[in-house]
């Protein structure tokens, strides 16, 4: 009988993606035959970010892990799935806060398509306070994020803070 493989789907904004998300995305690499790192390319969200930088960013963050690859989608998760041969969505949980919001989301998947599964992964401690939007704000007021983004993330925060504050000269 041919084996099947377990194919996973790790959908998020990843605006900048960070420590956090990468802890998630090594846990999940070591469990799963694949993981697809998928950037939402319509998020309502206003992004930091063009979707080729993040992709470019998880691309370089995650070149060790030959398991996984990164990609974007558009419409609805449920459909990506159903085209990448899979029925494993990955979200991570940080604090109860995160609770909520993830139920509702992996409710509505299954109510959508049934045989689709989310699987959670808590991080290591040190990353569950942390988060895209609280990295942004300790670069725009100029505080170390050594320990908190890969060197290359830091250096497109950069890159792009500094194009902030060109514009204010
Ligand atoms: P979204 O807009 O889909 O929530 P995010 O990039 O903010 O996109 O998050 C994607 C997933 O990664 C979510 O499940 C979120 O809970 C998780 N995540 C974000 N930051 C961390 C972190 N520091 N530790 C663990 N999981 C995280």
């Amino acid at each position: 009988m041919k084996e099947k493989k377990n194919i996973a789907v790790y959908p998020g904004t990843f605006d900048p993606p960070t420590y956090g998300h990468l802890d998630i995305i090594k846990r999940a690499s070591s469990i799963f035959d694949k993981v697809i790192i998928s950037i939402s390319a319509d998020s309502v969200k206003n992004t930091t970010f063009s979707i080729k930088e993040r992709e470019e960013m998880l691309r370089v963050i995650t070149r060790e892990l030959k398991n996984v690859e990164v990609t974007s989608f558009k419409g609805l998760l449920v459909n990506f799935l159903k085209n990448k041969k899979s029925r494993i969505i990955i979200r991570g949980l940080r604090a109860v806060s995160d609770f909520e919001y993830e139920f509702q989301l992996a409710l509505t998947n299954r109510k959508l398509d049934n045989s689709i599964e989310t699987v959670f992964f808590i991080p290591d401690e040190t990353y569950t306070y942390l988060s895209s939007s609280l990295v942004k704000e300790i670069i725009r007021l100029n505080g170390n994020i050594d320990k908190l983004v890969p060197p290359i993330v830091k250096f497109y925060l950069e890159k792009k803070l500094k194009k902030t504050l060109d514009n204010y000269n």
